[in-house]
Formats: structure tokens, C-alpha cells, sequence
């Protein structure tokens, strides 16, 4: 096999080393339990956020009801005096006076009733974001503990991804360049991108080679494409 096909491989097992040492790493169940824990308290912020607005709109509501409230004990205070000051003429503007007072009593009782409701709702929102805060509270300081934990795991993982990465470089800088590119292009789709032939066969899709090619390689060609994925084919030895 040529030189640079060699260089090649071997460059190519160190990558492919780096690869599934940078899985490894992500892999990590610190590291998982770590996004768990701040995915969780993410939608905590989140909820406490809408309660909190919740809450606000209920205020809101219960404060402009009140003020009605207000106004309109105002009027039947004076709708009260004016009835006995000014006795009705008749029966019937009697009632009618009665019936406006009534209604008015009505609209309160309705408006008072809201108010109440709007009161217990806004506690058991307030109940229940004192439930989330300790959950949140809780969980940040499992993440805090998971943390300290996983920094300490990735700080020495660091040590051998480094000495893989420049590994890597160093195996790099004796590829060609246009091979090198060939390489990372199909890295991109088909990985490891070199590949070896197994009974006519490449060995990475297993796609039975055309006979264009096997031609090729009787007469010494040191590899062929995969006309299927696309990857490099040594010729083994
Ligand atoms: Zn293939």
C-alpha cells in the first residue's frame, strides 16, 4: 500500500479514538443528570414566572372590582337617603325605586363574590409557587452538587481529550492536503471515511464493487471510491 494510504489509516485510528473518546465524554451520567437538573429548573423559572403574572392580572381585576364595589355603595347610599327624604308619590315609584335599589344590592353581592373567588385563587397560586421555589431550591442544589462533581470528571477527561486532539494534529500534518479534504467531506456522511475491500466488497456499506473497479484494482490501483457511500477503499495487502 502506498505511503500516504498508510498515513492515512493511521491518522484515521486516532481520529476515530478522539471521536469516541468526545462520545464517552457527552455521555457522561454526571453530565446528563447535570442537564436534567437544569432543564428542570428552567421550566421552574418558567412556571413561577406565569403564576407570578397570573397573580398580577388577578390583582388587577380584584382591585378594579373593588373601586366598582365602592362606587356603587355610594349610590345606593344616596338612592337610600333620597327614598327617605323625598316619600314616593305612588305605589308603583315605590317599587320602581325599590327594584333599582335591589339591583344595585344585586350587582354588588355578584361583584363581592368575584372578589372572594379572585382572593382564593391568588392564594393558591401564592401556595403553590412557595411549592415550586422549593422544589427549584431543591434541585439547584443537587445541580450544585452534581456540578462540582462533573467539573472535577471533565477536568480530567481534559487532560487525555487534549493529548488525543493533538495526537490528531500531529498524525494530520502528514496527510496531503487534498486527501485530508477528501476525508473530512466524507466524514460528514460516512464515518470512519477509509475503509478496506472484503470479498469484493466495501467494507463500510457492505456494496458489492463493479466490476469498472475491481479491474482497477488487478491493476494495482492502490484504492478505489465507493460508488454507494462514497468512501475510501484500501486495497488491502
Ligand atoms: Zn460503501
Amino acid at each position: 500500500m502506498e505511503q500516504q494510504f498508510e498515513l492515512l489509516r493511521k491518522y484515521q485510528s486516532v481520529d476515530m479514538e478522539l471521536e469516541r473518546y468526545e462520545k464517552e465524554m457527552r455521555a457522561s451520567n454526571n453530565r446528563k443528570e447535570l442537564m436534567k437538573y437544569r432543564d428542570f429548573l428552567l421550566e421552574q423559572q418558567t412556571l413561577l414566572k406565569k403564576i407570578g403574572s397570573e397573580v398580577e392580572v388577578m390583582g388587577d381585576r380584584a382591585e378594579a372590582l373593588a373601586d366598582e364595589v365602592e362606587r356603587l355603595n355610594a349610590a345606593v347610599a344616596e338612592a337610600a337617603g333620597l327614598f327617605e327624604k323625598e316619600t314616593p308619590q305612588d305605589a308603583e315609584q315605590a317599587e320602581a325605586q325599590i327594584a333599582s335599589l335591589q339591583k344595585l344590592l344585586g350587582t354588588i353581592t355578584r361583584y363581592e363574590s368575584e372578589i372572594a373567588k379572585l382572593r382564593k385563587d391568588a392564594d393558591a397560586r401564592d401556595r403553590l409557587q412557595h411549592e415550586v421555589r422549593v422544589r427549584a431550591a431543591k434541585a439547584r442544589a443537587e445541580f450544585d452538587r452534581i456540578k462540582v462533581l462533573y467539573d472535577e470528571e471533565y477536568k480530567n477527561a481534559s487532560v487525555k481529550l487534549e493529548e488525543l486532539q493533538k495526537r490528531v494534529a500531529e498524525e494530520e500534518k502528514n496527510i496531503p492536503a487534498q486527501l485530508l479534504e477528501k476525508y473530512k467531506t466524507i466524514k460528514r456522511h460516512s464515518s470512519p471515511p477509509v475503509t478496506t475491500i472484503h470479498d469484493g466488497r466495501c467494507g463500510g456499506c457492505n456494496t458489492q464493487l463493479p466490476a469498472a473497479d475491481m479491474d482497477k484494482i488487478r491493476t494495482g490501483a492502490p484504492y478505489v471510491e465507493c460508488e454507494n457511500c462514497g468512501r475510501i477503499i484500501l486495497v488491502a495487502e
